[in-house]
């Protein structure tokens, strides 16, 4: 088949440009992210590129696994070597491999949102600020912004203009030290810290032009100013002796929505004067959408007034009217939603897996969730309180983080006694006073705590605590494989038994929880077998900071069969044939935070744009008359954005009227099988004397052998690697 087949011409033309730079702007559905795969596919099947010459960069990590797919069956396996991965992935990538010019070691750690707010918490609370008058989230917004606009935090105290900008200044500086030292990166670090490296070290930003021919970028209008110099810098210019890499973005500027997050749609506006030679191509035909839905979504962007006019159409033909519907309440607008999905299933016009259901916050899942598991309609809520965010599955993660880069503060204090082992604030703070005192990390203070003034008992539970960590970090070292360390982690620092021997019935689903990451360690091992890569702690310790809301949406052509329910930011770039948009309240949706600003306004009308434009057949819009916010009843008018979809495309119903709550929920849905609950191995026996060999360390001497059965711990010396204190249940040892 030709690459070009299937294409318009202009989509044709963009995938087959060739040099300069090219900006592809249209707006949804049009056919952006297909000309991006598209191109990638050309590029190697008829232009001879190499697939490691190429990175793309895409929104989330699902959508570049998509790519990927997409492309690997257009051009075969090779497409494995390409990078298409997100900005943050990406960065990661280079940094593993540069980190050490900038200061870090390359096992450095990512923290995540909750991370990088702990620290900034502890480095507040050292600073004596009272949280009541400073708030740690505002701060830590302020830094945020800061980074992404590439000001470190002398650049930042220069353009503060109050004295809370000054306060967050100097939080920010000493934030960003006590990242250093616990070798540590928040998310905004990976792009500023990328981009630093380029502008400062000359080989490197070689290696990486020379490398990348061509960059691609979705979602372009998203970009904020940091990663757009991450690109600049990428794709280089002429000068250097390295001709610059062509650069194809993508992007629809009524679809720019992370304004919070410092993306500016300057980026797009302003491409053409920033690269004076680029192309720009417009696509104007949309293929996913009914034209009513298109109508719909055309008529409410139109309000925005700093815009440039589009002409989008669609050959779908006018399909069915969009269905609104006023409901009593949240509860009533949910049992509609789930009325009308039973419905469009048993008339055959849409199944759960081709529909999702929108909402603004993820706090409004919870009523959908209620009303679809007693239906017994089988859903999945993307976001909201994740996996990744339980605390038991936190805990084990920072246990994992310890074993790979002790000097990881936050991650240490979590776990330090947890479960609890004699080890008490006081005796914490004095150790973190020593290690202030003498410059160095927490776990080094920890590691040598005898010559302090701190209790006898605290420093005895101290020492087991860092034999453990010691322990577990030779496991990493012999290079276990993450799924038996983290089974490793689970036995000996006491976690499961604290689980296991509660009586709180919510422990159970802990436990489970715990189980499944063990699980999803090892389906990364399995990835990494297939594709040729490392298997690391390091590497799935990446794997997990990187995965995105999402990440978790559910996989293949009708979702699973499942019904999405997510937030609106979180639906850029999807499609489904079924949409319900849902609590179109002025308050809601526009957000209450955006109802006195022009420019946020605008930002939430882009959202309703990316809303109504998911749709491919069906799309409802419903609002609440009222809903219940902290316990009391909250009335809110219509949102605008109803107002503004032309009456003669939707039909509207009301709660009072509504013939539909007569369908009755017959079929059920299986729940999941049980998981598989933990496994038992065997422990050897040793003796003092016994010649063994390890996998890693080759040929040892047993000297020393302690504790019983799952707890046994051999001491061996391995000649050049010197003595290893090795948990026997995990070590790969076999006796000579
Ligand atoms: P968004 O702005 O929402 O990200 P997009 O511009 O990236 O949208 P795509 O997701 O690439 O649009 O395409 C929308 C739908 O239209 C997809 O299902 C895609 O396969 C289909 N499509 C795109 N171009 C064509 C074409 N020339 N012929 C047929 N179908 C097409
Ligand atoms: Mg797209």
């Amino acid at each position: 088949m030709s690459l070009l087949e299937g294409l318009n011409p202009q989509q044709q033309a963009a995938v087959a440009h060739h040099g300069g730079p090219l900006l592809v702007v249209a707006g949804a559905g049009s056919g952006k992210t297909r000309v991006l795969t598209r191109r990638i596919a050309y590029l190697m099947a008829e232009r001879g590129v190499a697939p490691f010459e190429i990175l793309a960069i895409t929104f989330t990590n699902k959508a570049a696994g998509e790519m990927k797919e997409r492309v690997a069956a257009l051009v075969g396996n090779r497409a494995k070597a390409m990078w298409v991965s997100t900005f943050h992935s990406a960065c990661v990538r280079i940094l593993r491999q540069e980190a050490v010019k900038l200061g870090y070691s390359n096992t450095f750690t990512i923290y995540d949102q909750a991370d990088s707010l702990r620290l900034i918490q502890l480095v507040m609370k050292d600073l004596n600020l009272d949280p009541k008058r400073y708030s740690a989230r505002a701060v830590q917004s302020l830094i945020s912004n800061a980074k992404n606009e590439l000001q470190g935090p002398a650049d930042y105290l220069d353009g503060t203009q109050n004295h809370f900008e000054q306060t967050a200044a100097e939080v920010y500086a000493i934030y960003q030290k006590r990242l250093g030292g616990a070798n540590a990166m928040d998310f905004d670090d990976l792009i500023m810290k990328s981009v630093e490296l380029l502008r400062r070290f000359p080989d490197s930003r070689a290696r990486y032009r020379s490398r990348f021919r061509h960059v691609l970028v979705d979602e372009y209008q998203d970009t904020n100013h940091a990663q757009y110099a991450l690109i600049r810098e990428l794709v280089g210019d002429d000068m250097e002796g390295i001709p610059a890499a062509e650069l194809c973005v993508v992007g629809d500027a009524d679809q720019s929505i992370y304004g919070f997050r410092g993306a500016t749609i300057r980026n797009i506006l302003q491409f053409e004067e920033d690269y004076p030679n680029a192309t720009t191509i417009l696509l104007e035909q949309n293929y996913r959408s009914t034209q009513n839905i298109l109508s719909a979504a055309n008529a409410v962007i139109a309000k925005n007034e700093s815009r440039k006019e589009k002409n989008l159409w669609s050959e779908a033909g006018s399909g069915p009217l969009l269905t609104g519907y006023v409901a009593e309440n949240e509860h009533d607008e949910a049992e509609f939603v789930r009325d009308e999905i039973l419905r469009l299933r048993q008339e055959n016009l849409s199944k759960p897996g081709d529909t999702a259901v929108f909402y603004r916050t993820n706090a409004q899942s919870r009523v959908f969730e209620e009303v679809f598991m007693r239906a017994t309609i089988p859903y999945k809520v993307v976001g909201g309180v994740r996996f990744y965010e339980r605390k038991e599955v936190k805990d084990l993660l920072a246990y994992l983080r310890v074993i790979a880069n002790p000097d990881d503060e936050v991650s240490l204090r979590r776990i330090i006694n947890t479960p609890k082992r004699g080890i008490g604030d006081r005796a914490i703070d004095g150790v973190s006073e020593i290690a202030q005192r003498e410059g160095t990390s927490l776990w080094q203070a920890m590691s040598r705590i005898n010559d302090s003034d701190i209790p006898a008992r605290s420093i005895a539970a101290i020492d087991t605590f860092v034999s453990l960590i010691i322990a577990l970090r030779t496991l990493s070292e012999a290079k276990t494989k993450p799924s038996v360390i983290a089974a490793a982690v689970l036995e000996q620092s006491g976690l499961l038994d604290e689980l296991k021997n509660s009586g709180d019935p919510q422990d159970e689903v802990r436990v489970e929880n715990l189980e499944e990451l063990v699980a999803v360690a090892e389906e990364y091992e399995e990835s990494e077998v297939d594709e040729g890569e490392e298997i690391s702690l390091a590497g799935f310790l990446e794997d997990v900071a990187l995965v995105a809301d999402s990440d978790e949406i559910p996989e293949g052509e009708d979702h699973g069969g499942v019904v999405t329910l997510m937030t609106l930011h979180t639906a850029k770039g999807l499609e489904f044939p079924t949409v319900f948009l849902t609590g179109m309240e002025e308050g809601v949706f526009p957000h209450s935070r955006s109802l006195g600003e022009k420019k946020e306004l605008e930002e939430e009308r882009r959202l309703a744009y990316v809303g109504l434009t998911r749709a491919q057949r069906q799309l409802y819009v419903s609002r609440a008359e009222y809903r219940s916010a902290w316990g009391a009843p909250n009335y809110n008018p219509a949102s605008r954005f109803l107002d503004e979809i032309p009456t003669d495309i939707i039909k509207w119903n009301h709660g009072g009227d509504r013939a539909y709550s007569s369908v009755k929920t017959t079929r059920r849905f299986n729940a999941p099988p049980p998981k598989p609950t933990g496994k038992k191995s065997v422990t050897m026996e040793l003796n003092p004397g016994d010649r063994v060999t390890h996998d890693t360390f080759g040929l040892g001497t047993v000297i020393a052998v302690t504790g019983e059965g799952d707890k046994a711990e051999a001491t061996i010396d391995f000649g050049g690697y010197g003595q290893k204190r090795l948990l026997l249940r995990y070590a790969p040892v076999g006796k000579l």
